[in-house]
């Protein structure tokens, strides 16, 4: 029996350890946390949850991408998928205008025709090329016969160009710009139109959530990898990835322990990878490469329990903009929090409830305090500097400010931030970065991060070597154990689940 040794139990991990246990593989998912999922953790505070990289995926349904996934991995019947609003499942409010975002392409063009008749056309044609773009992913759309390089034009040329190209108002270029950016963390101007149309694809196919939030996704993954024979062992953090004449033969942990197998999957960055792999491993060329890519950028995340009407969130998220300059987010006072997501998981109206803030914050601002850890507390995260602590409380009052403008009735019982470097703890992504790498056009496309290096029998799969998202994460995994069976193959089966 052929094993193989997964590091890190995120969506991605998990995604490719139930693919090779379905095929009759032995595998291993070593994880360096005490519990699985990665970026589909929720902790929890006298008994309420809170999730932190999980907030909603899209087109959940038979015959839709991720509805496919969910179904090919015989994980679906133990998931509960509850539709956020059809009619508007995002709020975008920008100053003096609100746009709600319904799932179905065509009634989502049809709405902004609607709401500026001087784009109608350039609407249509818009739309022609989201189709186009969306139909040339062959792993998203379903389709063996699409070659892999299809993709390539598509992540060649940036958002602000498509919309500069087919669209007048500036107004409606900000609010198509707005709903993406934050879903994937790159300014329309070096965003490949190929992520937008995809990433925004994915959720305009119909908006869910998961009962039990990520940590149910993440625990019915690990059910089924188990029940395929496998192992998650957690609090195993791989200290180092064996390579022998140039082929990967295992994983060495912390302790010395030594897991072998015929296959190692990095379900991480290629970073982190990369600190992994014995010096001369690789290539100084491909070492550089990865060392001199970019980080993505990083957020500040509010965790609430509030009372009042939670009414406005019910089945819809709202993306609060303070500005009409999307591109220029990440270069205004991030203190003055110009941008901030919000959601409500489970809000129904009048009562208490949990409520989930995002806002971008700049790397720059916690860099300071990266090496500094004093101590543990309990869960596990280091202790930090008072400085550090009176700098991530200064940011979340901000934040409650801005909130408390627009919803002066509730009454936040309680409220907790988390910064880049609280990110990093949990999930090692370099730096913090919320959807690890950036996924801009000078690292897309032909400039992407490879899957495969020199060292034979070693695969990355992930956010960063893929599309950012649980759905992206999920299908890096697809491709890399393509990899092993082919694609064209992988796809059938995916159709057919
Ligand atoms: C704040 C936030 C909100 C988000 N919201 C959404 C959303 O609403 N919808 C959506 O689709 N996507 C969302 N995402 C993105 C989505 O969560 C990620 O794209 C996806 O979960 C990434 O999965 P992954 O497997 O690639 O990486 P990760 O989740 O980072 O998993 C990597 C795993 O490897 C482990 N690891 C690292 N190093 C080692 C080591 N040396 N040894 C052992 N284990 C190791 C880590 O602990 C981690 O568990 C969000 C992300 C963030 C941060």
């Amino acid at each position: 029996m052929k094993q193989a040794v997964i590091v890190g139990a995120g969506a991605a991990g998990l995604t490719a350890a139930i693919l090779l246990g379905a095929r009759g593989w032995r595998v291993t998912v070593l994880e360096q946390h005490y519990r699985p999922g990665g970026c589909l953790h929720r902790f929890f505070r006298r008994g309420v949850g809170y999730d932190t990289g999980f907030h909603y995926v899209g087109s959940a349904k038979p015959g839709q991408s991720f509805g496919q996934v969910v179904r090919h991995l015989g994980i679906a019947p133990h998931l509960a998928f509850e539709s956020l609003d059809p009619e508007g499942f995002d709020t975008l409010r920008f100053p003096g205008l609100e746009f709600r975002v319904p799932a179905g392409l065509d009634r989502w063009a049809g709405r902004l025709a609607a709401m500026f008749p001087g784009d109608a056309a350039g609407l249509s044609r818009y739309t022609e090329l989201h189709r186009a773009c969306v139909a040339s992913y062959g792993l998203y759309s379903l389709d063996a016969d699409v070659p892999p390089e299809a993709v390539l034009p598509w992540e060649e040329r940036t958002l602000a160009n498509v919309l500069a190209s087919e669209l007048i108002d500036p107004r409606l270029r900000a609010l198509i710009a707005g709903h993406g950016a934050p879903l994937y963390g790159v300014a329309p101007h070096e965003a490949p139109f190929g992520l937008h149309a995809l990433v925004t694809d994915h959720f305009l196919g119909g908006a869910y959530t998961i009962r039990g939030g990520g940590d149910r996704l993440a625990q019915v993954m690990v059910a089924r990898v188990e029940a395929l024979g496998g192992r998650v062992r957690l609090r195993a953090p791989a200290a180092q990835i064996r390579v022998e004449g140039g082929v990967a033969t295992g994983v060495e942990l912390d302790d010395g322990e030594v897991v072998g197998g015929d296959l190692v999957i990095g379900a991480i960055h290629p970073r982190a990878v990369l600190a992994l792999l014995p010096p001369g491993a690789v290539r100084p060329a491909y070492r550089e490469r990865v060392e001199l890519a970019r980080p993505g950028r990083v957020h500040m995340g509010v965790y609430l329990e509030v009372e009042g009407d939670l009414s406005p969130l019910a089945g819809r998220n709202l993306y609060r903009y303070h500005t009409w300059d999307v591109d220029g987010v990440e270069r205004l006072d991030d203190a003055e929090v110009p941008f901030w997501f919000l959601t409500a998981p489970g809000a129904r109206g009048e009562g208490r409830g949990v409520v989930l803030g995002l806002f971008p914050t700049s790397a720059a601002r916690w860099a300071g305090w990266e090496g500094e850890e004093r101590g543990r507390r309990p869960g596990g995260a280091p202790h930090r500097p008072p400085e550090y602590e009176r700098e991530k409380a200064r940011m979340l009052d901000g934040f409650l400010r801005r909130l408390a403008v627009d919803y002066p009735d509730w009454r936040v019982v309680r409220a907790e931030a988390s910064s880049p470097l609280t990110m990093r703890h949990y999930t090692r992504v370099p730096f913090g970065a919320t959807y690890g790498h950036h996924h801009a056009v000078d690292q897309m496309g032909r400039y992407r991060l490879p899957m495969v290096t020199r060292v034979r029998q070693l695969v990355q799969i992930g956010q960063a070597v893929a599309m950012p998202g649980i759905c992206g994460a999920m299908m890096s995994a697809y491709v890399g154990v393509a990899g092993l069976v082919g694609m064209p193959q992988m796809i059938e089966e995916l159709r057919a689940a």
